[in-house]
C-alpha cells in the first residue's frame, strides 16, 4: 500500500462501489448462482467472434476515425431507418462509442453545466447521477410509479425550470421491465415543446420488448429526434457485454458537440470489434430474434419460480424480473440480497440503491439472460425458501 495524506475533496462523495461489482463480487465469494449483475452465462455466436478474428488477422488493427469504422456506421444508420423510420448520417449524426456508460457520460458532460438541472426518473440506472455530479449539474428526481413504473408526467412538469438541461429517460427500463408508451412520448414531447431541453433516451434493451409490444424510440417522433441522443449497446443485443462497445445517434449539432468530448475521453472504439460486428450486423434476424428468445428465458424463469414465496412484478422488456419477498422476509432488500447470496446461494440486486432517498419497497431484481441449466438450479433453491 502506497501512504498517502492528500486532503482529498470528493467529486462524489456519497459514490461507493456500484452495487453491480459488490453482488458479483460477494456471488463469487459465496459460490452463488449470480443472478445479480446483467450479462449472459452464455456465448455470442462464433460467426461474431470469426468475423473479428478475420479483421485483426487482416491487419485492422490501427486507430479507426474518430466516430468509428464507416462500414459499422452505416450498418446502424440502416438498422435504425428500417426500425424507426428516422434517417440519421452516418458522416455527421453517428458515433459508435465505448459501451452505453461511455455514451451516456460524455452526453452529459457536452451539455451540462456546472448549476444545471437534469430531470431522471426514480428508480434510476446507477452511472446517470454521479455522471451528472461529476459535471457539476444537480439530478432532481421525477418518479417511476410503484408498482407498474408508469413515468409520473405530472412531477416532470412541476420540476421543469429555467435551470433543466437534460431529461434522460430509459425504455425499455432498467431496473423494472417498464416501457414508455406513445402517449408518454406525446407527453415528453409536449413538456419540452418550447424549450432547449436535450433528452437523452438510453435505449439499449431497445431489441428485448415481449408480449407483443413494442419498442418506441424517442427518434419515432420527429419532434423528439430533433433534441435528442439516444444510446444503444452491443453488449445487450449480441451477448458481449464485456466487449463494451455501443453507439450514439443525434441530429448534427447535438453530434458535433458529443464528438467534441468524445475525442478527447476516448477518441474512438477498438477496431476489431468494430468490423466483426459491421460484418455480422449484415444479418438483421440477429438482432430481430431477440425478443423471442428472452421471452422464452423470462418464462422459463418464472416457470422455476412457481409454487415460491416471490410474487413477480410486471416484466414488459430488458432481461429483468423483479419480484416482491415481503411474504418471505421483513428485510431491508439490502439485507435480504445479502442474506439470499450467502444463505441460499442466488445473488440479486436490491431495488433500493436506484431511489435517492432508498425507498424500499421490497423488491429484487433477478436477470435471466442465463442458460436454462443456470435457471433451474437458482429456481430450485429460491423454491425452497
Ligand atoms: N444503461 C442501462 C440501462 C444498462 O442496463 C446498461 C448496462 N447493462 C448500460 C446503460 C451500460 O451499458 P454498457 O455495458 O454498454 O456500458
Ligand atoms: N447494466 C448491468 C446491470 O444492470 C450492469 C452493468 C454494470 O455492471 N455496470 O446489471
Amino acid at each position: 500500500m502506497i501512504p498517502s495524506s492528500l486532503a482529498i475533496d470528493s467529486k462524489l462523495p456519497w459514490v461507493g462501489t456500484t452495487i453491480f461489482t459488490v453482488m458479483s463480487r460477494l456471488a463469487t465469494e459465496c459460490g452463488a448462482i449470480n443472478l445479480s449483475q446483467g450479462f449472459p452465462d452464455f456465448s455470442a455466436e462464433p460467426a461474431l467472434f470469426e468475423a473479428t478474428m478475420r479483421a485483426m488477422q487482416n491487419g485492422r488493427n490501427q486507430y479507426p476515425p474518430m466516430a468509428g469504422l464507416p462500414e459499422l456506421r452505416h450498418a446502424i444508420g440502416a438498422k435504425v431507418e428500417s426500425l424507426y423510420g428516422a434517417r440519421f448520417d452516418p458522416e455527421s449524426e453517428i458515433t459508435v462509442t465505448a459501451g452505453a456508460t461511455q455514451a451516456l457520460f460524455t452526453a452529459i458532460a457536452a451539455f451540462v453545466r456546472p448549476g444545471d438541472e437534469v430531470i431522471v426518473f426514480a428508480p434510476v440506472y446507477d452511472s446517470y447521477v454521479p455522471a451528472i455530479e461529476t459535471v457539476g449539474g444537480r439530478a432532481v428526481y421525477a418518479s417511476l410509479l410503484f408498482p407498474d413504473y408508469r413515468p409520473d408526467w405530472e412531477s416532470v412538469r412541476r420540476l421543469v425550470s429555467p435551470r433543466t438541461r437534460m431529461i434522460i429517460v430509459n425504455t425499455p427500463n432498467n431496473p423494472t421491465g417498464s416501457l414508455m408508451t406513445a402517449d408518454d412520448l406525446a407527453t415528453l414531447a409536449d413538456i419540452v415543446r418550447d424549450t432547449d431541453i436535450v433528452v437523452l433516451s438510453d435505449e439499449v434493451y431497445e431489441h428485448i420488448v415481449f408480449d407483443g409490444g413494442k419498442h418506441l424510440s424517442v427518434i419515432s417522433r420527429e419532434d423528439l429526434a430533433a433534441r435528442s441522443i439516444v444510446v444503444s449497446s452491443f453488449g445487450k443485443t449480441y451477448h458481449i457485454t464485456g466487449w463494451k462497445i455501443g453507439y450514439v445517434l443525434g441530429a448534427a449539432a447535438l453530434m458535433n458537440e458529443f464528438r467534441k468530448v468524445h475525442q478527447f475521453n476516448v477518441f474512438t472504439v477498438n477496431t476489431p470489434c468494430q468490423a466483426g460486428i459491421a460484418e455480422y450486423m449484415a444479418d438483421p434476424s440477429r438482432y430481430l430474434g431477440l425478443a423471442a428468445f428472452y421471452e422464452q428465458k423470462r418464462d422459463f424463469f418464472r416457470a422455476q419460480l412457481q409454487g415460491s414465496r416471490f410474487e413477480f412484478l410486471p416484466c414488459r422488456s430488458t432481461y429483468f424480473q423483479l419480484v416482491r419477498y415481503d411474504a418471505i422476509s421483513d428485510l431491508p432488500d439490502r439485507e435480504f440480497a445479502e442474506w439470499l447470496t450467502r444463505e441460499v446461494g442466488v445473488a440479486a440486486i436490491p431495488v433500493s440503491v436506484f431511489y435517492p432517498d432508498g425507498r424500499d419497497d421490497r423488491v429484487v431484481r433477478f436477470c435471466f439472460a442465463k442458460q436454462d441449466s443456470t435457471l433451474s438450479a437458482a429456481g430450485e433453491r429460491l423454491r425452497r425458501i
